[in-house]
This record gives C-alpha cells, structure tokens and sequence, in this order.
C-alpha cells in the first residue's frame, strides 16, 4: 500500500469517528511461511470490470441479506462528472440501478434542465451515478459505519477508476465517506472540497428535496449543481 492509499484509509477512519489506530505487528504465521500481503486498495490496472468482479455475489456486510440486486452505478465510465449517493432504495434494489425511484426522477430533471437552462448539452446518460453502499439498508435506513467502510473500498476503486474532474457528493451519507469534515450538508454545500485531489461539490440528496417545505434547500441545490456543471463543461 502507498502512502496515499495509507492516508486515504486513515481518512476514511476519522470521517467515520475514530479518532485513534493502532499498529499491529503481524503475528508469525503458524507455518513458518511468510504471512500473504493484504491486497492494496486498488489493484495495478483497476479496472470497473475487475470491481464488479471482486464485489462479486457480496456477503461482506449484513446489508447482503435483504438485497434483491447489486447496485453498482451507472451511466457514462468515461465521464467528466460523477454522482454519488447514500444507498438503493426500493426501486433500485429490484433494478439493480441507481437512482430510479422517485429521488432519481428528481436528480434526472435537475441535471437535465439545468444544463439545458445553462446552454450545457448533457443528459443524464452522460454523466456516472453510484451509491456508497451497493445494497439496499433494510426500511432505507442510513448505512452503518461498518457497512459504509466495506463498501467504501469499491466507491474509492470507482471514483479512481474514472477519475472524473469533478464529483457531486449527494447528501450526508455521501459527504462523510467522501470528505474529511465533521460539518453537515447544509454547512458544506456551495463550496468545493476535495477528495484525493479531485474537487468535491456536496449538495442535497434528491430525497430529501422531495419533501414540500425544502424550497429554499430547492434552490440552493440548482446553485450548486449549476457551479459543478460549469465548472466542469465550460
Ligand atoms: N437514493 C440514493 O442515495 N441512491 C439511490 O440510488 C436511490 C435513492
């Protein structure tokens, strides 16, 4: 492991609370063999194939036995721009794609006309969606900080697999596994972060715009997406 991946897991470890890590010595292997090295966070050449391949039929965690379908992501590989959010829901888990309910539609008319009201020719197509967690938490309940650990090694391989200019982290959920602030969203939106030097736009999750007295979230959401759009189109 390098020191980047090194200082990437330690992050990862304070956004998740722990505040302190400890150095074990390897205990000698019963054989008198040389122990196997871990495998690093991403292999040479990662690859989103080789991810998938390695999530394989997933038991990592407790969030495989509810679930109907892995839920990787979706849309263009190559893009420019990448969204992340919390976790599948209900119509996600049977599709095995993300952000396909409700939330989804949202996300989909906020990309898509906001580029459109801003001269910026992009569809929902264009851009790469995916969850921190792969599985939907049971009643749609926020991802466990063990949950979120596990499955934050695939997110990370994603995210530096495509290596997007910019990544659009959506709610809180997506803002602790990504950022390394004890803030809210509501504190950090508007403002660019980064994430292992790529800039980090978090704003609302769709969600939780869905609900009828948000207007103001509403409209702060459209800013931001509006920054990100440009900053990475123009
Ligand atoms: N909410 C999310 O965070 N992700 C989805 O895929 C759907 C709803």
């Amino acid at each position: 492991m390098n020191a980047d991946q090194v200082r990437q897991y330690l992050e990862f470890y304070r956004d998740l609370g722990f505040e302190t890590v400890y150095r074990r010595n390897p205990a000698p292997a019963p054989s008198g063999r040389a122990e196997p090295e871990l495998p690093g966070m991403a292999p040479e050449g990662d690859s989103l194939a080789r991810i998938i391949e390695d999530i394989g039929d997933c038991q990592r965690c407790r969030l495989h036995q509810g679930r109907t379908k892995i839920v990787f992501g979706s849309g263009n590989e190559r893009s420019r721009l990448v969204f992340v959010g919390e976790g599948p829901g209900a119509d996600e888990d049977v599709q095995g794609l993300p952000f396909v309910g409700r939330a989804g539609q949202l996300l989909t008319q906020m990309i898509e006309n906001t580029a459109r009201k801003e001269g910026i020719p992009l569809l929902r197509k264009d851009v790469y969606i995916c969850n921190v967690v792969k599985c939907r938490p049971p009643e749609n309940r926020t991802p466990e900080a063990d949950e979120m650990e596990i499955c934050g090694q695939f997110l990370y391989r994603q995210l530096n697999v495509i290596r997007p200019k910019a990544i659009c982290a959506l709610g809180a959920t997506a803002v602790r596994a990504l950022l390394a602030r004890r803030e809210g969203v509501t504190k950090l939106r508007g403002n660019w972060l980064k994430w292992n030097n790529i800039p980090v736009m978090p704003t609302y999750h769709p969600s939780y715009l869905l609900r009828p007295y948000n207007q103001d979230a509403k409209r702060e959401a459209w800013e931001d997406l509006k920054k990100v759009l440009h900053f990475v189109y123009d």
